[in-house]
């Protein structure tokens, strides 16, 4: 007896959470005798927003759903940048031992990879500075840690929650909530108590925007703290916002001029990565919510492209199951048919494969990926250019 409205792994594996039309295209193959073997593709028409690349994510998933059904999958690694129009997938069995598992298959994948790619797209407006997930709460928490794992690997530092946090097999990371302050009923009593109670390995980030005027508060705070002081979080509601970057420019000089310059300036609250970029020269760290855990999903679809030996696609789609090839040096990506030969790019390099079998006859044949190891391909692929410029931009 469940109260929550949620499907159960159990249920998903059993192909419940699935559009009633498979089931009755299911019901009509089966009276009329017809279970033919197909290739069927994974991949994205069109970015949502101004996007023009994303972040594949979800396939762990998506891979453990169609482990110990006959077919034999071929797949990007999880965490690789793709643009529209790439193959991402290829699931090849009779269509009835899959077809039904449609729905889920792109839920998880597509709502992952909406959450990775926006969170890749926060981390390269970062650079270098600490970026965590706040978006726990933005979702159902039956799925917040799916999301926030594609938070991790799409390139934050860290998870606030604590069951995210224990997916992806790092510590939490949090500062303090409003109501701390509110029912201590002062920052700086509350900013002593944090101190006093909390373990000391715990960075102190004090939030300064509960009661009274952001820059007294931190100035306040940092008299009381001192050295102890690692942050001030500003979470300043948008009605109080005015010009961000100035009170924020204003209060690291009132703590700079005090000689607080190690305390650094968290900022959090409907942060996405264009406010991270008009931020970055005043902001030290960034808590992103909504805009990554409740990211546009990427709209993958899942077609079939091959019946028996016939390549064949409906309209708008090209037939025959494919791979995506990438040039390690000049990063240039070409897209052939799955059997085909691999060929040199136009640079003069061996183009790479990246279209990998990862299961076969029903068995996962490759070693899952760690979400840190995940995090490190990405990560290393946002920092790729060519001729001085970016291969993934903003
Ligand atoms: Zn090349």
């Amino acid at each position: 007896m469940t109260h929550f409205h949620i499907a159960t792994e159990e249920e998903i594996r059993a192909g419940k959470v699935t559009d009633v039309y498979f089931l009755r295209t299911n019901e009509i193959l089966s009276k009329k005798g017809i279970n033919r073997r197909v290739a069927m593709e994974v991949f994205l028409k069109k970015f949502p927003n101004t996007y023009d690349w994303g972040v594949y994510a979800g396939a762990e998933e998506a891979l453990r759903l169609l482990e110990g059904h006959p077919v034999d999958v071929w797949s990007l690694p999880e965490g690789t940048l793709f643009r529209e129009n790439q193959p991402l997938m290829v699931i090849r069995g009779k269509y009835l031992d899959f077809g039904i598992f449609e729905t889920a298959l792109l839920g998880m994948l597509c709502q992952s990879s909406g959450c990775a790619t926006r969170a890749a797209r926060c981390r390269l407006a970062a650079g270098d500075k600490p970026l965590v997930s706040f978006g726990a709460r933005r979702m159902h928490p039956s799925v917040a840690p799916m999301c926030e794992r594609a938070a991790y690997i799409g390139g934050c530092d860290g998870v606030a929650a604590v069951k995210s946090a224990e997916i992806i097999g790092r510590d939490p990371i949090g500062t303090m909530p409003h109501a701390l302050i509110l029912l201590m009923g002062d920052t700086v009593v509350a900013s002593k108590a944090f101190h006093e109670v909390i373990d000391p390995g715990i960075n102190r980030v004090i939030l300064i925007d509960t009661l009274q005027d952001e820059k007294f508060e931190a100035i306040r705070t940092a008299e009381a703290l001192g050295k102890h002081l690692y942050g001030i979080r500003f979470d300043t509601p948008s009605s109080r916002r005015g010009n961000f970057r100035r009170l924020l420019e204003e209060t690291r000089w009132e703590l700079d001029i005090r000689g607080y310059s190690h305390v650094k300036i968290f900022v959090s609250g409907g942060v996405d990565e264009h406010t991270i970029l008009d931020l970055s020269s005043v902001a030290d760290a960034f808590g992103v919510g909504t805009r990554i855990t409740g990211a546009p999903v990427l709209d993958y679809a899942l077609d079939i492209v091959e019946i028996e030996e016939e390549k064949i696609a409906k309209r708008g789609k090209e037939s025959g199951a494919k791979k995506l090839l990438r040039c390690p040096v000049c990063h240039r990506d070409c897209v052939v048919l799955l059997e085909a030969a691999e060929e040199p790019c136009r640079c003069g390099s061996t183009m790479v494969n990246l279209m990998r079998p990862m299961i076969r006859a029903g068995q996962i044949t490759e070693t899952l990926p760690t979400p840190e190891e995940i995090r490190r391909s990405v990560l290393q692929q946002l920092s790729w250019a060519v001729e001085g410029r970016r291969v993934w931009e903003l």
